[in-house]
């Protein structure tokens, strides 16, 4: 059985006071949700003092994002994985669309990332999805099915199981729009082909796969109740404590 994950992108947005209000506010709303694994990304600003905060809860702390270098040394604003580490965090979020699209990562970086994330002892969160113009072209398989294959590169079959997949098509991220459970089931179970093919059956059947795009309270329980949705990457609905809650505690 794969256990489910909720993940939440706070993306760039909180001052630590803030951080630390909705994380109280969260911890004894999801205390009892033993049917997933519940995370939290903060800005790197608020990880430390939000993790701290959290400890002995049932919610975890991600980095949004991590440096491809993994020696400490002159790389300005950069920071390593071993120190989202040494700050609390046990998960990282890597290739994130917005990365790719506003500071254009490749899946080569992403798979760098990927790769120090996971030596630092992160379980890594790599994000995957097409634009529309894709879609639309019908392109979306073949567009996935590279950043899978180019972000997991030289990945060892142990690495393989702290890995984390979360589709997000990204003509669904913030725009109100959802993929519908059908065709987020559709590209979840070609992913998890991709992944057996390229892998071994036995790796892509325990591969949690997390659908994003617009995921709220009222659209969750139908996502969740697809064979290959393992879960939720959730933006602008985890950024207040109670909505997060909602989709945490989906009915199951
Ligand atoms: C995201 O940030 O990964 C995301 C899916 O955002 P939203 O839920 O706001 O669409």
């Amino acid at each position: 059985m794969r256990k489910p994950v909720i993940a939440g992108n706070w993306k760039m947005y909180k001052l630590v006071a803030d951080a630390v209000a909705t994380a109280l506010a969260l911890k004894p709303l999801v205390a009892n949700a033993n049917h997933c694994e519940v995370l939290i990304a903060p800005p790197f600003t608020a990880i430390k003092t939000v993790a701290d905060r959290l400890e002995g809860s049932n919610v975890r702390v991600a980095g949004q994002d991590c440096s491809t270098e993994s020696e400490h040394g002159a790389h300005t604003g950069e920071v390593a994985a071993d120190m989202l580490r040494d700050a609390g965090a046990s998960y990282v979020i890597v290739g994130h669309s917005e990365r790719r699209q506003l500071y254009s990562e490749t899946d080569t970086f992403v798979n760098r990332k990927a790769r120090v994330g996971l030596a630092a002892g992160l379980t890594v969160i790599l994000c995957i999805g097409e634009t529309l113009e894709q879609r639309e072209g019908g392109i979306a398989e073949r567009v996935v099915s590279r950043q899978l294959t180019g972000g997991l590169r030289d990945l060892t079959a142990s690495d393989l199981d702290r890995i984390i997949i979360a589709y997000e098509p990204i003509w669904a991220i913030g725009t109100g729009l959802t993929a519908t459970p059908e065709q987020a089931q559709e590209m979840h179970a070609f992913v998890r082909r991709v992944f057996a093919e390229r892998h071994s059956e036995p790796s892509a059947g325990r591969l949690r796969i997390l659908y994003g795009g617009s995921v709220k309270p009222d659209n969750i329980t139908g996502l969740m109740k697809q064979t290959d949705v393992d879960g939720a990457l959730v933006g602008g609905a985890s950024l207040e404590a109670e909505t997060f809650a909602q989709i945490v505690n989906y009915n199951r």
